[in-house]
């Protein structure tokens, strides 16, 4: 089931997720509605807290960018293959050197901007099936990872940007909280203006 994805303003892309119960039988439909809901909206991660849950979960698959041409045929293979859903994740190292990329997030549509992260993390997960994880990831799979487990923590990529930056965004997000953007998939805004 398609979800509607949260828009930014709404309280609970604020809350730090809660660790997931194993047990909870409902864990593998959410999953299935989460990447149902990204590939909708042609999104490479989702988190829970952007369909409206507080909870440690996000699922990537990066397979959209293995096609930009800047990128060596190496990284490109890897983005290809990577899918992969992240259970009460824990970053445990971030390391290397702060790298910019240009991000979004699907729930701040038109809204891009260069963030810097580390270069390479180290996490700990359940995979879907509740297998304990631990890898090293880097380049732009590590990136997508950063700013979903970011989500999980309360924290959007526009937080991470400069004072002045996050200035010349405010009209934009403000737009959104109000419903007055119209991305091509379903979005439940924060404070959308009635009469609309
Ligand atoms: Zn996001």
């Amino acid at each position: 089931m398609i979800l509607p994805i949260i828009g930014y303003g709404d309280p609970v892309l604020r809350k730090v997720g809660v660790d997931i119960d194993v047990n909870d039988p409902t864990i593998k439909e959410t999953i299935a509605n989460m990447y149902e809901t990204m590939y909708n909206a042609h999104g490479v991660g989702l988190a829970a807290p952007q369909v409206g849950l507080p909870i440690r979960l996000f699922v990537i698959d990066t397979t959209p960018f293995s096609d930009d041409e800047d990128l060596e045929e190496e990284e490109q293979m890897q983005l290809k293959d990577f899918k992969q859903t992240f259970i009460n994740a824990k970053i445990i190292k971030e390391e290397g050197e702060e790298w910019g990329f240009n991000e979004g997030c699907l729930s701040i549509p038109e809204v891009r901007e260069d963030v810097y992260r580390h270069e390479r993390i180290t996490i700990e997960y359940l995979d879907e099936d509740f297998n304990k994880k631990t890898e090293v990831y880097d380049g732009l799979i590590a990136r997508v990872i950063q700013h979903e487990y970011d989500h999980i923590e309360g924290i959007l990529f526009t937080d991470l940007i400069s004072s002045l930056k996050k200035q010349l965004i405010k009209k934009r997000l403000a737009n959104i909280m109000e419903g007055k953007t119209r991305p091509d998939y379903k979005m439940k805004f924060a404070s959308p203006k009635k009469g609309r």
